[in-house]
């Protein structure tokens, strides 16, 4: 199929951009990257009556550290994220980077048009809530950060209002005593995910703390602060990480009941998301736990 006709608009300055889209009364759209938009027009599953092409908002392409954040402009390709050694700030992007879709898609694909469009099965929602990312959204009442885990309220909806622009994501630069794990299971690479994992681990001394999030399991990515039970099961491990697997498995059980809350559908049923979920999670905490030790220097790298 074709689009609808739309108007299409280029501004080339942040408040123009924003002037768009509030005269459009919630007729309009931004589009960054296209490659969610765009199939959706195709579809007609969208019709916005304006597309705002962000594109040329200088201000918005950029990336870089500051205050200990990566900042991610609006107009960044995933791809450029990949491949600029100023990520490394933070290892969750480029572990989850590689899952997103295929290269190509990633050449034109944005990181704040991913978490704007809010797939509940996208890796780059999951990422930035399970490190509670700040993203700031700029409208015509001027700049806010929303916290990444307030920011997603159900499947692909945020909380952006019609005349609101992401303007930029900033994600916490890893700290030591860090560690990270992500992994998630699809019909085909590229394919979104039936079930995945993001996982942070933090060591300090005695003390073990541990994010979970899952995403492709409810309608928006979930995440479980595991201050109690998930954290004592990793600090009870020790330097023994191969009992790692046995003594998650029951705090698991638990944190999957209440975060994988799909319902089945033609590829998975619930029970097997779930399956999935606990697996994935045991695996990626225990990596991510090992990671954060020698991140600590508590065994060698
Ligand atoms: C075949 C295929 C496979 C894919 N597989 C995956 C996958 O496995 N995992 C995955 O996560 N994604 C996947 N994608 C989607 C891809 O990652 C997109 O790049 C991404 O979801 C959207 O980024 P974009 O910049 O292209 O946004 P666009 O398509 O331009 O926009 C998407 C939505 O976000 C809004 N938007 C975009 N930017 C902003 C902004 N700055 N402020 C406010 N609103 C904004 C738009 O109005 C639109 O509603 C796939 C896409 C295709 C076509």
């Amino acid at each position: 199929m074709k689009a609808a006709p739309f108007a299409y608009v280029r501004p080339s300055t942040l408040p123009d951009a924003i002037a768009e889209l509030a005269s459009t009364d919630g007729g309009g759209k931004v589009i960054a990257g296209g490659q969610s938009l765009v199939p959706v027009l195709a579809m007609r599953l969208a019709r916005p009556e304006t597309l705002v092409d962000i594109n040329s908002v200088a201000e918005l392409d950029r990336i870089g550290t500051a205050g200990g954040y990566l900042e991610i402009g609006a107009t960044v390709r995933q791809r450029r994220v990949e491949r600029d050694p100023v990520s490394a700030a933070v290892p969750l992007l480029g572990m989850a980077l590689p899952w997103v879709g295929h290269r190509e898609l990633r050449s034109r694909g944005t990181v704040c048009g991913s978490l704007a469009h809010a797939d509940p099965a996208a890796e780059l929602p999951a990422v930035a809530c399970c490190l509670n990312a700040e993203l700031v959204v700029t409208g015509t009442g001027g700049a806010r950060r929303v916290p990444a885990r307030e920011f997603f309220s159900g499947a692909m909806t945020t909380a952006l209002g019609p005349s609101d622009i992401l303007t930029a994501a900033r994600f916490p630069i890893a700290g030591r005593g860090e560690g990270f794990g992500f992994a998630e299971i699809a019909r085909r690479h590229g394919d979104f995910a039936l079930a995945g994992v993001a996982a942070r681990v933090r060591v300090r001394g005695a003390e073990t703390d541990a994010e979970l999030t899952g995403f492709g399991v409810s309608d928006r990515p979930v995440t479980c602060s595991a201050g109690g039970e998930l954290a004592t099961a990793l600090s009870e491990c020790g330097g023994d990480v191969s009992r790692l697997a046995s003594t998650l498995s029951g705090p698991l059980t638990a944190v999957a009941e209440e975060l994988v809350d799909t319902d089945g559908d033609a590829h998975a049923s619930r029970d097997y998301r779930r399956r999935l979920f606990r697996t994935l999670a045991s695996r990626e905490l225990s990596k991510a736990y090992e990671r954060a030790r020698r991140s600590a220097g508590e065994v060698n790298p």
